[in-house]
């Protein structure tokens, strides 16, 4: 049987901290579905279509490419997951800070749809602080974010905060 997981995410945009989720699950799993979904704040920076576009664009050169999908997604989440076939969520896990939010998220799911698990992985310590709200703020103030995301999301942050 096809091991299956969904990585959800607004990725608005995409970070090497989310990079290092998906690589994660994809050594432990078959496959591995990136879904984008809207984002949680009321005005992400990205469109869907940019975001899946940023998404597609970095995965594409990652080893195990051929493991990985990635998807639009809108509504309830534990139904794509079953619509899916996958066995499970999975969500990054970086300080106490994200834990409340994603513990309420992950009994809310599993009340929904038992069969569907939540798995946290945590990044490498470097990735623990980073987030896509804490780049855009760098970018906005003209800073470097070579270190915390792929070229490409680079360039398309600063066409987005200084266009020419
Ligand atoms: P959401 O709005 O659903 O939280 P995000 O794109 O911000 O969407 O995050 C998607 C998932 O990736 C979440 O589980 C989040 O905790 C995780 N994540 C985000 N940044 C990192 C990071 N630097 N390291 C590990 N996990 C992360």
């Amino acid at each position: 049987m096809t091991r299956r997981v969904i990585y959800p995410g607004s990725f608005d945009p995409i970070t090497n901290g989310h990079i290092d989720v998906v690589k994660r699950a994809l050594s432990l799993f078959d496959e591995v579905i990136i879904a984008v979904a809207p984002n949680r704040e009321k005005n992400p920076l990205f469109t869907k279509e940019e975001r899946v576009a940023l998404v597609k664009e970095t995965v594409a050169g990652l080893a195990d490419e051929k493991k990985l999908r990635v998807v639009e997604f809108d509504g309830l989440l534990v139904r794509f997951a079953v619509e899916q076939k996958a066995c499970a969520v999975v969500r990054g896990l970086r300080a106490v800070s994200d834990f409340e939010f994603e513990f309420q998220l992950a009994l809310t799911n599993r009340k929904l749809e038992p069969k569907i698990e939540t798995i946290f992985l945590m990044p490498k310590e470097n990735y623990v602080y980073l987030s896509s709200h804490i780049v855009k703020e760098i970018v906005s103030l003209n800073g470097n974010i070579g270190c915390f995301v792929p070229s490409c999301v680079e360039t398309a942050l600063r066409k987005k905060f200084f266009p020419a």
